[in-house]
């Protein structure tokens, strides 16, 4: 490290739990992030200012006014411009040593399995059911460590998980692919602004804490916020050995 980089992550150097080598395993390290709005927002962010050394942002969107309520890598100016490549030049603004990958493409399953086995960690910060399985198949099928968060009204929820953790479920074993779940959007139902900031400040944090190989991590855990109350509640998970997803992976 050189000294720009000992006074720029000097207070991460300051903790015990992360030192100089936690630093450096975070700046050898490559994040995975599905999703540029409310929640990929603070996630992009934090990753890049505590200096992941490879973020790789997918989105297909563009940067909308309606997004500006919540959704802070973006600003007025890049209205109509890929949110991939917003949040890029958002974190570059910070942290220019990050190098971001801004890919305005979907994440369908194939892109998925190529993009999921180069990430060391994969944060889903998409917005509908169907991505979030296609995310969870790929991290299941390559052992990679899978951050999981929602939020939609007054509503959130967070969790890991990593079917490389002795009995931990995989996304699917909680919400089995064939289940009807209603599908809730915030572009119908609305989000209060701050709750994707909370969330996703907590994705960046079980991520960095990955990385880093700090503590323990939400896996088989989930967390339910009620910001009506600012309550928590949490539930522990177990791996289901009927998942169609995860079902034969040693435990
Ligand atoms: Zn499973």
């Amino acid at each position: 490290m050189n000294d720009d980089q000992l006074l720029r992550y000097s207070r991460h150097i300051l903790l015990d739990e992360l030192g100089v080598e936690g630093q450096q395993r975070l700046m050898a390290s490559h994040a995975l992030v599905i999703g540029a709005g409310g929640l990929g927002s603070p996630v992009a962010l934090y990753l890049g200012t505590a200096g992941v050394g490879t973020i790789t942002i997918v989105d297909h969107d563009t940067v909308d006014l309606t997004n500006l309520q919540r959704q802070i890598a973006h600003d007025l100016s890049r209205i109509g411009q890929p949110k991939a490549a917003s949040a890029a030049q958002s974190i570059a603004a910070i942290n220019p040593e990050v190098h971001v990958i801004a890919l305005q493409q979907r994440a369908d399953a194939e892109r998925l399995d190529r993009l999921v086995a180069a990430a060391d960690v994969v944060l889903d910060c998409s917005d509908n059911f169907t991505t979030r399985h296609a995310v969870n198949a790929a991290c299941v099928a390559h052992a990679k460590p899978l951050v999981s968060g929602a939020a939609v009204t007054f509503d959130a929820q967070i969790s890991v998980y990593d079917v490389r953790s002795a009995g931990a479920p995989c996304y699917a074993c909680i919400f089995p692919p064939d289940a009807a779940f209603e599908e809730v959007r915030c572009a119908t139902m609305g989000v209060f602004a701050p709750l994707v900031g909370i969330i996703g400040a907590m994705q960046a944090a079980e991520a960095l804490k990955l990385l880093a190989g700090i503590g323990s991590s939400l896996a088989g855990r989930l967390q339910m916020l009620d910001a009506r109350t600012m309550e928590w509640s949490e539930i522990r998970l177990a791996r289901q050995p009927s998942c169609p997803v995860c079902a034969g992976r040693p435990t």
